[in-house]
């Protein structure tokens, strides 16, 4: 019996094949097996989700959004119920430790559903008095909208978005990536269970080209929530722009870790290994710039680097295990080419470089790369200031806090960052002048779901989180009565 599992896309609550005959291989990172097959859909099978999105959104648009938080409760629930298949699927379909699938993946997920059906309950829309005359803010659903998510952390993203899309009363046709399509599917099986009305939520199997493209430019799409690289963010704006779509791009990043002179470096460094390296720094907030300040550099990359030459890589079914494999040959590869363009450019590899030593030969056809520290690259080197979107650090000394601005500054990105310090007032100082959309101090990654989640520069457009994605996946119409 074979064990790749086949998937299929699911439109109008039924399961169908693509309309075409080929597929797109699902690989193992860990070891390069063939796991799944999905449908390599195409703008036949975007135009028939996006057929059953429009019927059903008169429907689903009518109930009270406190009917709709009822069915992310439902959701929420029947996912809980299969958090551990979510963990196991997510750690198989993208290499990343087992552990981090339970406590990441799987928990936020079901967090997602929760927490906007509980925005939801909260919900009450504005009323502005005027001396003659009463506004009234309504929110209206925009319509069908198209959902587009990477492989870095695939069910957290696609529930962030699917979550306020549903709740605001928008139908939706979700576009996973072809990396990693298992939970999107187990989703599309938990809506099916809990008897969500048929159409609200489609889901299309298929890579870029030939079904998210479809998407964004479809006519009777009316909202592209995307997440994904920069380079294909710019394609999406354009494609979705002559049909004037609400549009929210979440796209790449280079974020700075500050270590200021002050910081307590013992206490501090597993947080800052943590944002090095979670999810083999893949993970659009990843701190890949460490920017320390002079006084402490070398005391820094000495307890640094025993901290990194102290993580457990490896087998991403191991409970111990921190770091898994990359998601691809293909990203590996990219990843690789930056490390050789470091030394070109001047840098010293500090650790890792390459495959890690030992690795078991059961793993040896995966995707692996040790977390690897990088020294000596001016900041504005292209490995200092590009995405690599791997375990890969570059390290670079500041000698005050104008000077460590300007180098976190110094690249097309601003995503977000962290300060370390045990002076808070300094470090919340210096963070307002970062250009970046969230800075953390003390801390990283420390997620309120209530606050705005989003970038600036090339790092993208729009803000999602809390009553931003309420605002984004809704029309906010005003009404305007004369006393
Ligand atoms: P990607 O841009 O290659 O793909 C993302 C999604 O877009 C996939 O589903 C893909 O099939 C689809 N796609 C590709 N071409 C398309 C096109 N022309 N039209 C429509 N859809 C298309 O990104 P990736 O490699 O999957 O993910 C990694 C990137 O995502 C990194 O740059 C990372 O920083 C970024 N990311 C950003 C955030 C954030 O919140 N800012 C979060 C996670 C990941």
């Amino acid at each position: 019996m074979s064990d790749i599992t086949e998937l299929s896309n699911f439109i109008n609550g039924e399961w169908r094949p693509a309309n075409c005959d080929h597929w797109i291989e699902d690989y193992s990172p860990a070891n390069g097996a063939h796991i799944a097959s999905i449908p390599c859909s195409s703008s036949e099978d975007i135009d028939a989700a996006v057929e059953a999105a429009l019927n059903a959104g008169e429907d689903w648009g009518y109930l009270s959004i406190a009917e709709r938080a009822g069915w992310l409760e439902k959701i929420a629930d029947a996912l809980e119920n299969r958090a551990e298949e979510v963990a196991q699927l997510e750690s198989l379909d993208t290499g990343k430790p087992i552990s981090l699938a339970r406590s990441v993946d799987a928990a936020r997920s079901v967090a997602n559903f929760r927490f906007f059906a509980e925005q939801g309950r909260e919900f009450e829309s504005e009323i502005f008095e005027m001396s003659d005359a009463t506004n009234r803010v309504v929110y209206k659903p925009v319509g069908v909208a198209g959902l587009i998510t990477p492989w870095n952390l695939p069910l957290y993203l696609l529930s962030w978005k699917v979550a306020p899309a549903l709740l605001m009363g928008n139908t939706v046709v979700a576009k996973p990536s072809e990396m990693t399509p298992m939970t999107a599917s187990l989703l599309a099986e938990v809506i099916e269970d809990v008897g969500l009305p048929t159409g609200v939520f489609n889901l299309v199997h298929g890579n870029g080209r030939d079904a998210g493209a479809p998407l964004t430019s479809h006519p009777d799409v009316n909202l592209i929530s995307f997440t994904g690289g920069t380079a294909t963010g710019r394609e999406v704006a354009k494609s979705a722009s002559s049909g004037f779509k609400k549009l929210s791009l979440e796209l790449g990043g280079k974020n700075a870790t500050i270590i200021r002179e002050d910081v307590d470096i013992e206490n501090m460094m597993s947080s800052i290994v943590r944002a090095s390296f979670l999810n083999q720094g893949q993970v659009c907030l990843c701190g890949s710039r460490i920017l320390i300040h002079e006084s402490i550099y070398d005391s820094f990359i000495e307890a640094f680097l025993e901290a990194v030459s102290n993580m457990v890589v490896g087998d991403p079914a191991d409970e111990e295990t921190e770091l898994g494999a990359l998601i691809s040959a293909e990203h590996r590869d990219k990843v690789l080419s930056y490390i050789d363009l470091a030394e070109e450019e001047g840098g010293s590899i500090l650790c890792g470089g390459g495959a890690p030593v030992g690795i078991p030969q059961a793993f040896e056809g995966g995707y692996w790369v040790s977390p690897t520290v990088i020294d000596g690259l001016a900041p504005d080197s292209r490995c200092s200031t590009e995405e690599i979107f791997g375990p890969v650090v570059t390290l670079h000394p500041f000698s005050d806090d104008e000077e460590a601005i300007e180098i976190a500054n110094m690249t097309d990105y601003g995503l977000a960052g962290s300060i370390w310090t045990a002076d808070v007032e300094a470090g919340s100082e210096m963070a307002e002048q970062i250009d970046s959309g969230m800075i953390w101090v003390n801390c990283w990654l420390h997620r309120d779901l209530r606050v705005p989640f989003g970038g600036v520069k090339n790092s993208g457009v729009g803000r999602e989180g809390g009553r931003w994605s309420l605002g984004f996946f809704s029309e906010a119409i005003n009404i305007c009565v004369k006393h």
